[in-house]
């Protein structure tokens, strides 16, 4: 399917590797001219190779909130525009309620919370002059479905979501959408760290993990032109594996 957004311009958070990485290629891959952002200059490069097309690379770290919005305002300058927004970041560590210490919350709440803020308000209010822009972030099927070893992360990430929800209906009239997609589990350098893939597969109803580049053709479609009526919502791609009734 022809997605339509040919020619238009996008930031893509964190995509040095992992979901960020698949988001990128899908979107260069439909004609979107890109521009990335990770921590390790030589990272960047090397993701920049995977993709088929010229990409602009900036070095940025998400756990700063302030690189978020750097990395925009960077990506304006480079390309001319920022029509589409995929923000995202590396993920918390692991913890529950009785080993999380409060700076693990500031830490979180910053990186993967703070930041996609800081990156929505510089990119946002462009968009809505030039009456066309989506935003897309990378944030968790523990949104739906909070995961218990990951409190912290699904803590900043239950504020994101409430962010971009209200967002979503105050610049909805001015061709914006603003959504997001909701990683289950895909095999990813974090979730290596995290599990190994034969266990990870088979805790999932489909008994394997999901693709980082089948997540980014999914998050290229919330980004499209068709997709211009979704707004304010949270696009599970999991594989089934939340057992929640309502969305
Ligand atoms: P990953 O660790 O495999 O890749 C993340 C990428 O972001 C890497 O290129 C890394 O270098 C970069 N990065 C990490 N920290 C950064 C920072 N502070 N600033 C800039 N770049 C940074 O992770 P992933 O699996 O691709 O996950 C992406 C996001 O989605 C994470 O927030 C993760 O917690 C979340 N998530 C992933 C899954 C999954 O199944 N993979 C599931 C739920 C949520």
């Amino acid at each position: 399917m022809d997605l339509g957004i040919a020619g238009r311009t996008a930031a893509v958070a964190a995509a040095s590797a992992g979901l960020g990485l698949g988001a990128a290629k899908a979107l260069a891959a439909d004609g979107v001219r890109v521009a990335i952002c990770g921590r390790d200059p030589q990272r960047l490069a090397a993701a920049a190779a995977q993709i088929d097309a010229d990409v602009l690379t900036i070095t940025a770290d998400m756990s700063d909130p302030s690189s978020g919005r750097s990395f925009v305002e960077q990506a304006i300058a480079g390309l001319g525009s920022v029509d589409i927004l995929v923000t995202n970041a590396g993920g918390p560590p692991p913890g529950i309620f009785s080993n999380t210490e409060m700076e693990a919350f500031q830490m979180a709440f910053d990186m993967n919370c703070k930041a996609m803020i800081e990156m929505c308000r510089v990119a946002i209010p462009p968009m809505r002059e030039r009456g066309w822009g989506r935003v897309c972030a990378i944030t968790s099927v523990g949104v739906k479905q909070p995961i218990p070893f990951l409190l912290a992360s699904s803590v900043a990430r239950a504020g994101l979501t409430s962010f971009l929800k209200i967002t979503a209906r105050e610049v909805a009239a001015d061709g914006v959408t603003v959504n997001s997609a909701q990683p289950g589990t895909h095999w990813t350098a974090r979730v290596s760290k995290m599990m190994n893939q034969e266990d990870a597969g088979k805790s999932n109803p489909m008994g394997i993990c999901g693709d980082s580049d089948d997540f980014g053709a999914a998050v290229a479609f919330l980004c499209s032109e068709q997709a211009k009526f979704i707004t304010g919502t949270g696009l599970l791609i999991d594989g089934g594996q939340a057992t929640g009734l309502l969305d």
